[in-house]
C-alpha cells in the first residue's frame, strides 16, 4: 500500500489518535455488555445440571425405598402364611407340648408381622419426605431452566445485535490506526493496555486527570491546550487532550 508522507501537526496527531481511542472504548463497551451474560448463563447451566443430579439421587433413593417396602410386604405375607399353616398343624397335634410349641412360632410370626408394618410405616414417612424433596427440586430446576432460556435469549440477541456494530467499529478502528502516528500509536497500545478500562488518552476535566482524577497544574493545562507538544499525565501516563478536541472528535 502506497504511503503518502505527510507532516502531521502535533494537533492532527492528537485529534488522530483521539479518534482511534473513541472507537476502541466503544468496541470495548461492547464487550462490557456481554460481559456479563455468558458467565450468567454459564451460573444457571451448572445450576441445572447440579438440580438435575440431586434429582437423579433423590429418584434412586426413592427406588430403594419402594424396593425395601416390597420386601417387607413380602416378608408380612410369609409370615402371615406361616400362622395359617401353623395353625392349621394346631388341629391335628398329639399333646399340649406340640400345641404350646406351635403358638410359640405362631407368636413369634405375629410379633415379625408387627415389625413389617413398623418398617412399612416408617420407610413410607421417608418415602413422603423424598417426594417432598424431589417436588421442591423439580420445581426449583424449573425456574432455573426458565432463567437460563430466558438468559440464552438475552445473549444471542445481543451477539447478532452487536455482531454488525462490532465487525463495523473493528474495521473503522483499524483504518483509525493507520492514520495515527506510529510512535504515538505504539504508546497508544501501551497504554492501553495497561489499564483495566482500556483508556490510553483522556481529556482534561475539572482541572484533573481524566483517567486517574489527578489534578493536572494550570501551566501544563495551557500547554495541553496549545496543542503543540504530546502531554502525557505525569501521574497515570496517559495521553491528555484539552476538552475543546475531546468535544470535537466524535465518531
Ligand atoms: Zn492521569
Amino acid at each position: 500500500m502506497a504511503t503518502v508522507a505527510k507532516d502531521f501537526s502535533i494537533e492532527e496527531k492528537l485529534a488522530a489518535v483521539l479518534s482511534l481511542q473513541k472507537i476502541d472504548s466503544k468496541i470495548d463497551s461492547l464487550q462490557t455488555l456481554k460481559g456479563e451474560l455468558p458467565m450468567e448463563v454459564k451460573d444457571l447451566e451448572d445450576d441445572v445440571e447440579g438440580l438435575q443430579t440431586r434429582i437423579n439421587n433423590v429418584e434412586q433413593e426413592i427406588n430403594t425405598i419402594n424396593e425395601y417396602i416390597a420386601a417387607r410386604r413380602e416378608a408380612k405375607k410369609d409370615a402371615e402364611a406361616l400362622i395359617a399353616k401353623y395353625e392349621k398343624q394346631q388341629e391335628n397335634v398329639k399333646n399340649s407340648r406340640e400345641f404350646e410349641a406351635l403358638s410359640k412360632e405362631i407368636e413369634m410370626q405375629h410379633l415379625e408381622m408387627r415389625l413389617c408394618d413398623k418398617n412399612i410405616r416408617d420407610a413410607q414417612t421417608e418415602l413422603q419426605e423424598r417426594e417432598h424433596l424431589k417436588l421442591q427440586n423439580e420445581n426449583l430446576l424449573e425456574a432455573k431452566r426458565e432463567m437460563l432460556a430466558q438468559k440464552q435469549q438475552e445473549l444471542k440477541k445481543i451477539i447478532s445485535e452487536t455482531e454488525a456494530e462490532e465487525k463495523e467499529l473493528e474495521e473503522r478502528s483499524n483504518h483509525a490506526k493507520d492514520t495515527v502516528d506510529k510512535r504515538l500509536f505504539e504508546a497508544y497500545e501501551r497504554i492501553r493496555k495497561s489499564y483495566k478500562n482500556g483508556l490510553a488518552v483522556v481529556p482534561v476535566q475539572r482541572d484533573s486527570c481524566g483517567g486517574c482524577f489527578n489534578t493536572i497544574p494550570p501551566q501544563r493545562q495551557t500547554e495541553i491546550m496549545q496543542r503543540k507538544k504530546i502531554i502525557v499525565c505525569e501521574h497515570c501516563g496517559r495521553i491528555l487532550v484539552d476538552a475543546d478536541l475531546n468535544d470535537s472528535v466524535t465518531v
